[in-house]
């Protein structure tokens, strides 16, 4: 996959993205290709920014730089503005945007960027939340990031990929690791049982629990299987007893 990032920071994105995904670029999962919009500036000073028209705060990002900087791009493919005003992102526009072959995210700095580039360049707008960053960039890092988690091979174990919380419309619930017992904290008993179908009935039903409390908009859209309605009506059996 070649994912393009226009913006007037790219080195943001680069140090953001070492680590498990930053492994996807060197071992050839995926290619960054981050494009410096400062470049593409149509006037003498360097700049790519000016006042808005009809007054207000702030600068904005021109057009003509942004088309130039789009056009230096060989394979654009879906082009993507971050931007406070557009859809929330999620793990399922994560998967979706992992089986593209091109795609360009566009950043964005001071007070936005030029309406007509976005009438006529841009596919989509996408927000990483309902709050205002200072740019795009940490916002690009952040759908480069789940993007990569959802190329095949670029996380070792891909099953962990799937039960991943938000994978499958619900969370992942607790998990546990060693010792068993800290000063009196105990793991449930269950996962220690070694009886794999019980292990996996309470990871089904644990999840679905935490869900329900964390979560009460995604369970609620959950299509629970019978089985899965008794694992949990167990499982909250279980709960009021040991409360008792
Ligand atoms: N004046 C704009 C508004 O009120 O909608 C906000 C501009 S913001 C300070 C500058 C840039 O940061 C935006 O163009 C966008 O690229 C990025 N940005 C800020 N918040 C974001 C968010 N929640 N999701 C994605 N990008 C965001």
């Amino acid at each position: 996959m070649n994912i393009n990032v226009i913006s007037l920071f790219p080195e943001i994105i680069e140090s953001s993205l070492k680590g498990l995904t930053g492994k996807a670029f060197t071992k050839n999962h995926a290619q960054l290709n981050l494009i410096k919009l400062k470049e593409f500036s149509t006037n003498t000073y360097g700049s790519v920014d000016d006042t808005p028209y009809g007054g207000g705060e702030g600068m904005l990002i021109g057009i003509e730089p942004l088309e130039k900087s789009l056009n230096s791009i060989e394979k654009k493919g879906h082009v993507v503005n971050l931007s406070p005003q557009g859809k929330l992102f999620n793990q399922n526009k994560a998967i979706e945007f992992a089986s593209l072959k091109n795609i360009t995210l566009i950043c964005g700095r001071y007070e936005g960027i030029d309406q007509r580039f976005i009438d006529n360049y841009v596919d989509e707008e996408l927000s990483i939340g309902d709050y205002i960053l200072s740019g795009g960039e940490i916002a690009a890092s952040v759908v480069i990031d789940s993007i990569l988690r959802n190329i095949p091979g670029v996380i070792g174990n891909e099953d962990s990929v799937a039960k991943d919380s938000h994978s499958s419309g619900r969370l992942k619930g607790h998990s546990y690791t060693k010792p068993s017992d800290f000063n009196g904290l105990k793991v449930p008993e269950i996962l220690l049982s070694g009886d794999h179908k019980k292990i996996e009935e309470w990871k089904i039903a644990n999840s679905l629990w935490v869900t329900k409390q964390k979560r009460p908009d995604l369970f609620k859209q959950i299509q629970l299987s019978e089985k899965e309605v008794i694992l949990l009506r167990d499982y909250e059996n279980q709960l009021k007893q040991n409360e008792q």
